[in-house]
């Protein structure tokens, strides 16, 4: 899940991080008031969850209140990369002396964090990755040790950060690791951490990217989630218990066990298939979320054929079997259904399906063998 830059500055600041004073606002009048109180020059950005809103206008200086209040009634009226602006930040402006880029990660293959810090900062930092790479300096962290002071100085030496600084920059990036740790986050970055002209470091943009299987761990973020920028078919699967991944290609998979969609995946490519989606509805599986999963498969124009692939343990197979015709009762369709049923009442779950004509399968390399045929045949 990602957050607004203002929800990630928010949380930042809780652990420490300085940031420019200032607040969100859902209307001009509002964002009128809020440069009002700060009584300074502002700056009005847009809240969307896409980089490079400055480059699309989305970033305004103002001098003064009134001009905040045109300003943000403009930027609330973009589009930006197609997501609608929907709130605007109303900072305080900050003359900005030079800008630094400060990030934490997971590095896969390290299987730690990494912090990153750039003197190239305020811009693309893939871009900076991409063309400079030397221009970034790392350093891992060790999740037993937590980040030690040795490694935030050796990254301000590595991007050559004046001494006087030095303190300054240590707090915030432990403040940033904090904020990191305590969000069960799998990024969290500055960009940019700049330096002012009256010599203060201050946190101007902020980005956070939580780890959704961690979100139970906090309903106070969960509540703040932009259902805006999410595929609708993904929300929507959310609100059923399913973990619906949305792919590329025309076979619609249905599974019990992230393990075993993951295999069925495999195994439609090997037949010389695409999945058209990852999709788990979990262990006891009932009609009712069964149902919900193939109106959510069938909602893609793309999906040729629809394979079944259900191991029965506590899912049991009559039950599915009842809830894939009771959603094609509620779902009329014309692509064709192949099932693999397995384990717990799978023979009475055949026997169901079998009455109602839909194609079945014994083995699982059957079942993508017939779904890949029947995917090349409908096109
Ligand atoms: P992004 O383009 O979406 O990453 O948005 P940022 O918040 O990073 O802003 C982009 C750029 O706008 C920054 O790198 C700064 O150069 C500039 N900017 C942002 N806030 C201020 C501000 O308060 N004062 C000044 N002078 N420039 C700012
Ligand atoms: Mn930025």
């Amino acid at each position: 899940m990602k957050l607004h830059e203002y929800q990630s500055k928010l949380i930042f600041a809780e652990h420490g991080v300085p940031i420019p004073k200032g607040r969100v606002a859902a209307t001009a009048t509002e964002a009128r008031q809020i440069a009002e109180e700060l009584g300074s020059r502002i700056v009005i950005k847009a809240q969307v969850l896409v980089g490079g809103r400055g480059k699309a206008g989305g970033i305004q200086l103002a001098k003064n209140s009134n001009q905040a209040e045109k300003l943000a009634s403009k930027v609330l009226s973009m589009e930006i990369k197609g997501l609608p602006v929907r709130r605007v930040l109303v900072d305080e402006a900050v003359d900005i002396e030079s800008e630094i880029y400060l990030g934490i990660t997971n590095d896969r293959a390290a299987r730690k964090p990494v912090m990153m810090a750039s003197a190239a900062g305020g811009v693309d930092i893939e871009e900076v990755a991409a063309k400079t790479p030397e221009k970034i300096v790392r350093c891992h962290i060790d999740p037993l040790l937590g980040l030690r002071d040795y490694s935030i100085r050796d990254l301000a030496i590595g991007i050559e950060l004046p001494r006087k600084h030095w303190g300054a920059f240590n707090k915030i990036a432990q403040g940033l690791w904090q904020a990191y740790l305590g969000s069960d986050a799998t990024l969290a970055e500055i960009n940019p951490l700049v330096i002012t002209a009256d010599d203060q470091l201050l946190a101007v943009d902020g980005k956070m990217l939580i780890d959704d299987s961690a979100l139970f761990r906090h309903p106070e973020l969960s509540e703040r989630r932009d259902l805006d920028v999410e595929a609708e078919a993904e929300v929507e699967a959310r609100k059923h218990g399913l973990v619906y991944i949305k792919l590329d290609g025309d076979i619609g998979c249905m599974v019990n066990g992230a393990g075993l969609a993951m295999a069925t995946m495999d195994i439609i490519k090997h037949s010389g298939g695409e999945p058209a989606n990852f999709l788990d509805i979990g262990g006891g599986a009932e009609a009712e979320k069964v149902t919900a999963a193939l109106r959510i498969i069938l909602k893609d124009p793309n999906v040729k054929a629809v394979l079944f692939n259900i191991f029965g343990g506590i899912t049991r197979g009559d039950e599915v079997a009842r809830g894939i015709l009771a959603a094609l009762q509620e779902v009329p369709t014309k692509v064709p259904m192949v099932t693999r049923l397995v384990g717990t009442n799978a023979a009475e779950g055949r026997a169901i399906l079998a009455k109602a004509e839909m194609l079945t399968a014994e083995t699982l390399a059957e079942a993508a063998q017939k779904a890949v045929e029947a995917a090349k045949g409908a096109k």
